[in-house]
This record gives C-alpha cells, sequence and structure tokens, in this order.
C-alpha cells in the first residue's frame, strides 16, 4: 500500500478551514450557523455519533442544540419539535439520527424538516435537486468519500468504481455524486448489493472499491483489483466491542493502492461534510 487515506487528518485540516470561515462571519455581525440534533431513545451507537458530531461543531465556533426525546415519543412530539426548529432563526441545520426507533415513519419525519435545513440532505427534494445535477446540499458520507478521494490526489474522472451498498443514505448518494458530470466526478459507477451475481468479479473490475454493506470484513483480498484504491464506509461492531470496517484491512492492504482505515477514515470526513453544510445553510438563510 502505497498511501494511507487518513480522513482523521483531512477533517482536522478541512474543520480548521470552516471554523476559520465562521469566525469571519460571526466577526462581521452573523449569527453563527446554528445545528440542532434530535435524538430518540437510547441507541448507544447512535449517542456516540451525536455526542461526536456535536463536539466537533462547538468546536468549530458553531452553536449546537441537542433534544433527547424517549423511544417511545410520540410521532406527534418529534414533528411539532422539527416544525419548531424549521421556525427557530438560530438553527440552520436539523439533524434527526437514524435509525429511529420502531413505530416512527421515516420518511414523513425526513419530509417535515425543512430541505433548506436538511443539513444531511436526506429529504427528497434534496436527493432529486443532487439527481438532477445541481444540488443544494451534497449527503454528507458520500461527500466525505469524494473528498477522501480527491484531496489525497485520487481522479475519479474516467475510472470504473464499483459501490457494495445502495442505501439510500450511503450507496445511492454516492453513485450519483461520483457519476455526475462535474469535476471530481465522471467515474463510471457500478452499483452491487445482495442480488448482485458473483460480487467479487465486479469488486475485482474496480480502480475504486468502496465498501458500505455493513457487513465486517466481506471485503476481501480475492476481490480487490491489485493497486485498487478502497475506501472503506462499514462501521461494524463486533460482539468483544472492538469497530471493524466491511474490508479485510490486513489482507487488503497489501494489495491496494490507498486504503481508508476504520476507524479514522470516512467517519471523521462525514462529520466534517456535515459541518460544512450546517455553515452552507446558514449562509444561504442569512446571507
Ligand atoms: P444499510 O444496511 O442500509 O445498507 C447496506 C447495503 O449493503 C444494502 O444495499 C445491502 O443490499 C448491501 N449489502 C449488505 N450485505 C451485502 C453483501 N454481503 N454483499 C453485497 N451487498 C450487501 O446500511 P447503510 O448504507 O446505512 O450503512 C452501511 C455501512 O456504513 C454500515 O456499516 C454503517 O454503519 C456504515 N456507515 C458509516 C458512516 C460513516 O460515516 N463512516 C455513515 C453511514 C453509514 P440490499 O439492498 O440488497 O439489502
Amino acid at each position: 500500500m502505497d498511501l494511507l487515506l487518513d480522513g482523521k487528518k483531512l477533517a482536522t485540516s478541512i474543520q480548521a478551514e470552516l471554523a476559520e470561515k465562521v469566525a469571519r462571519r460571526v466577526a462581521a455581525g452573523k449569527r453563527p450557523p446554528g445545528l440542532a440534533t434530535v435524538l430518540l431513545g437510547e441507541n448507544s451507537a447512535s449517542q456516540v455519533y451525536v455526542r461526536n458530531k456535536r463536539r466537533s461543531c462547538e468546536k468549530a465556533g458553531m452553536l449546537s442544540r441537542h433534544f433527547d426525546l424517549p423511544g417511545n415519543a410520540a410521532q406527534e412530539n418529534l414533528l411539532d419539535l422539527i416544525a419548531d426548529l424549521n421556525a427557530d432563526p438560530e438553527v440552520h441545520g436539523i439533524l434527526v439520527q437514524l435509525p429511529l426507533p420502531a413505530g416512527f415513519e421515516e420518511a414523513r419525519v425526513i419530509r417535515s424538516i425543512d430541505p433548506r435545513k436538511d443539513v444531511d440532505a436526506f429529504h427528497p427534494e434534496n436527493l432529486g435537486l443532487l439527481a438532477a445535477g445541481h444540488p443544494r446540499f451534497l449527503p454528507c458520507t458520500p461527500h466525505g468519500v469524494q473528498q477522501l478521494l480527491v484531496r489525497n490526489g485520487i481522479s475519479l474522472d474516467g475510472a470504473d468504481v464499483v459501490i457494495v451498498g445502495r442505501s439510500n443514505i450511503v450507496g445511492k448518494p454516492l453513485a450519483l455524486l461520483l457519476a455526475q458530470k462535474w469535476s471530481g466526478g465522471n467515474a463510471t459507477v457500478t452499483i452491487a448489493h445482495t442480488r448482485t451475481r458473483d460480487l467479487a468479479a465486479h469488486c475485482r473490475r474496480a480502480d475504486i472499491l468502496v465498501a458500505a454493506a455493513g457487513q465486517p470484513h466481506c471485503i476481501t483480498a480475492e476481490m480487490i483489483r491489485p493497486g485498487a484504491v478502497v475506501i472503506d464506509v462499514g462501521t461494524n461492531k463486533l460482539p468483544d466491542g472492538r469497530l471493524v470496517g466491511d474490508v479485510e484491512f490486513e489482507s487488503v492492504a497489501p494489495i491496494a493502492r490507498a486504503i481508508s482505515p476504520v476507524p479514522g477514515g470516512v467517519g471523521p470526513m462525514t462529520i466534517t461534510m456535515l459541518l460544512s453544510n450546517a455553515l452552507q445553510a446558514s449562509e444561504m438563510i442569512d446571507g
């Protein structure tokens, strides 16, 4: 392996750039970008994600407001809270941490967020704008993956990209982003999933392989073309508490040209792109 795609280091430098921009806005008399996070129930992984997002937000000089609702709260309570946040001028971005507890209608909750404050870019309006090629916000994990590649000098132009996973929050929007006709795009993208025939054969064709299946170590050395770039989005907690990706790092790293680790790869980039969207939302709303 020639290159470790160190998302933590890159995230730190981008977050410093964002903090400078925030400081300049505040010095010019504008409100700091405000991010509201909403967490339902006691999902421990979600609690960690939200805590990390809030910390990074505060470190960048942004306003962070957090709301905990019990897992058995009525959906109407959540929708009322979102309506209040939609109307709150101090809140520029609203993030409802997924997955929601059983009984909530995820699609309805997402649609209730003002699309101009939908910094996760999950709202169908924002997903549609991305598909149409003129996005408002870029979805955080896909944007983080793209930046991890581009800022490490890895060109997507004409590259064969295989994405393992077709979820609405990672695989599908990532494919839309990388296949677009713009700088940092222009890739030829294949989306693989559980019904893909001969996954290994598809993976071996990839110049850039992105694993977003949520299956520990499902991508192994024999699925990698020598010299390929491997991005591991997977974040899986093993029964012994260890956090691992979808890629079997030890066997794949010697074959790959570049590879992102877990932890310390895509995760910090996702948070950074969330902050970037919160800043962008404040610029769009407050001018
Ligand atoms: P989902 O469970 O929603 O989607 C997983 C996708 O992978 C599905 O499309 C599924 O196919 C496909 N898949 C699962 N197993 C296989 C397999 N063995 N072979 C081929 N395809 C497979 O997960 P998410 O997209 O939400 O997340 C994926 C992973 O990324 C998770 O580990 C998650 O924790 C992590 N993640 C990390 C983030 C970060 O910032 N680092 C952010 C978001 C997610 P099918 O559609 O056929 O079921």
